[in-house]
């Protein structure tokens, strides 16, 4: 069923941009005809640009080095291809004579040459051809010296070709002359023209650096439909790599989610991780002297013992949130328990070479001192000793006490005891199993006892499951015991309802 509801999940990311985007196609249709509008006037304006550039080096050129005979010289300049680009079509000399030439050879008759504006010396002016057989009118730029006249004719071709790109019919172009002797009236088209008569048609007005025409560029129908065409079109390419994207987030999410550290995070912040109290009881009156505090990982009804993560958790630097979570829980279930029973806490060496564990207890400010202990193992090593030490000493300072757990299992045994100041120790369950067994890690049993004894430690018995284990131990001078035999961990809502029994009849307690 949850795997089935994922591939819901997933359906629905992969799909969501996509119906997304379809649902927004009118809009986003209308800014991209806006955006392709702003497009091709830059593009105009470049074109023009470039054209200017290429004019005025010919034209330079050229005006310094007509003799103005329309001879040999003349026609070699007329016709030099350098002269010519996609902006120049044709150019000639009209002399003052009457007579002229142009780069196809004779004189042409293309504009009215007598009528035209004087520029001014070193200017140019603009004027355009005759409208002839209805045909699309082209400029002129001319420019006089001494009488005579040098022209250009500019070419169409190129605004033919930029305005039908990225769809035919979509663009039409409108030039309207800003300079003396052409007619305002005199508009150029370029494209076509029933664009501009459209209802909704967009339109923008521009006029190009260096250029004596006001444009007004006109959008229609074709556009918007064309933009939207492309705008679905974009829309299943980006929504389904978008969609891609989402999927493949999901299925890492929920990947890391699934994994023990996202689920140890997860945990973390849900408040999942619980203490349960394990008894000890002193043997020889029965009483509940204190209890150890044992990682449960509660989840979905269930609680995970501390082996299936604490190791990880440790080697992920997740030990210190977790054992402040726990801490944090132990302190306020302190008040519920007698006076004088004590609760232990294990910590990690990460614990004492930190001042995570001292910042926290600062903020209780330092909570019950005399009935908050701390159990530090040997199987791990402590890695920097001095921080470890001062960290202990502040925190024996302020009252707290250290047992060492799990002694003559690991690494620092009777150094830590000596160097970390600890004055009790807890003897493991591998030792305790050896009782009433010939094995011998006995006699490492009874050294471990004799040192205890010997230099007035506390010790603790922990993984104590019969009667005759209790009795050995007694026999030896050691009575504070841990074990099944009298209590397993548990909640304090059990452990309440059990030390209620233990009371009423210490003497049933297992
Ligand atoms: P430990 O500190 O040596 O804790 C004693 C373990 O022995 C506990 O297992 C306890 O339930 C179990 N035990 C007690 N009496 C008996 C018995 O009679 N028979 C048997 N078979 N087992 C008994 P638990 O709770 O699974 O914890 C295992 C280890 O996980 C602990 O060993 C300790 O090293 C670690 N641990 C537990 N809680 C914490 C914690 O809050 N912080 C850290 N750092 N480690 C923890
Ligand atoms: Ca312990
Ligand atoms: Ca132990």
């Amino acid at each position: 069923m949850k795997r089935f509801s994922s591939l819901w999940i997933s359906l629905l990311l992969f799909v969501l941009p996509i119906l997304v985007g379809l649902s927004l196609n009118q809009l986003t249709g209308s800014l991209l005809a806006q955006h392709l509008l702003h497009k091709k006037r830059s593009e105009i304006e470049a074109a023009m640009n470039d054209r200017q550039l290429a004019l005025e080096r010919s034209m330079g050129d050229q005006m310094a080095h007509f003799a103005f005979d329309c001879g040999e010289r003349d026609m070699i300049l007329l016709r030099d291809p350098k002269h010519y680009s996609r902006y120049i079509r044709l150019q000639g000399v009209k002399l003052a004579s009457g007579k002229g030439c142009s780069s196809l050879g004779p004189d042409l008759p293309l504009f009215d040459a007598d009528n035209l504006p004087d520029p001014g010396l070193d200017t140019t002016g603009l004027t355009a051809t005759e409208q002839d057989f209805n045909t699309e009118q082209e400029l002129v730029i001319f420019s006089k010296h001494q009488g005579h006249l040098a022209y250009w004719v500019l070419s169409n071709s190129w605004s033919h070709t930029i305005l039908e790109k990225p769809c035919l019919d979509c663009f039409y172009l409108e030039l309207i002359p800003l300079v003396p002797g052409l007619s305002r009236q005199e508009l150029f088209p370029r494209g076509d023209k029933r664009i501009k008569e459209e209802a909704d048609s967009l339109s923008l007005s521009f006029t190009p650096i260096s250029s004596q025409l006001q444009q007004t560029l006109w959008a229609g129908r074709a556009l918007q439909k064309y933009a939207q065409n492309k705008a679905r079109r974009d829309t299943f390419w980006i929504g389904g790599a978008l969609g891609l994207l989402l999927l493949v987030g999901y299925w890492l999410h929920r990947n890391y989610r699934r994994s023990l550290k996202g689920l140890i995070y997860r945990g973390l912040a849900r408040q999942e991780f619980v203490p349960f109290y394990q008894a000890v009881v002193d043997s020889r009156t029965r009483a509940v002297v204190g209890f150890e505090a044992l990682l449960r990982w509660e989840r979905e009804n269930a609680f995970t013992p501390p082996g299936a993560f604490i190791a990880y958790a440790e080697e992920q630097g997740l030990i210190l949130p977790m054992t402040e979570q726990l801490l944090e829980k132990i302190i306020a279930d302190l008040p519920h328990l007698a006076p004088q029973q004590w609760v232990s806490v294990n910590l990690v060496a990460a614990h004492l070479e930190h001042p995570h564990l001292r910042s926290q207890l600062q903020r209780h400010d330092w909570p019950s001192p005399t009935r908050l202990t701390f159990e530090l193992t040997e199987r791990e090593p402590i890695l920097d000793i001095q921080a470890a030490i001062s960290e202990i000493t502040l925190l024996q300072e302020k009252g707290y006490h250290f047992k060492l757990d799990d002694f003559g299992t690991g690494y620092g045994g009777f150094a830590y005891l000596q160097r970390l100041g600890i004055r009790q120790f807890k003897i493991d369950k591998m030792f305790i199993d050896t009782i009433g067994t010939d094995d011998p890690k006995r006699n490492l049993l009874e050294a471990i006892i004799a040192f205890g004894l010997k230099s007035s430690m506390e010790m603790i018995a922990e993984g104590v499951e019969t009667q005759e284990q209790v009795d050995y131990l007694a026999h030896r001078g050691v009575y504070l015991i841990q074990g099944y035999l009298f209590a397993r961990p548990m909640p304090l809502r059990d452990l309440l309802p059990w030390l209620q029994a233990q009371t009423a009849a210490p003497h049933s307690a297992g």
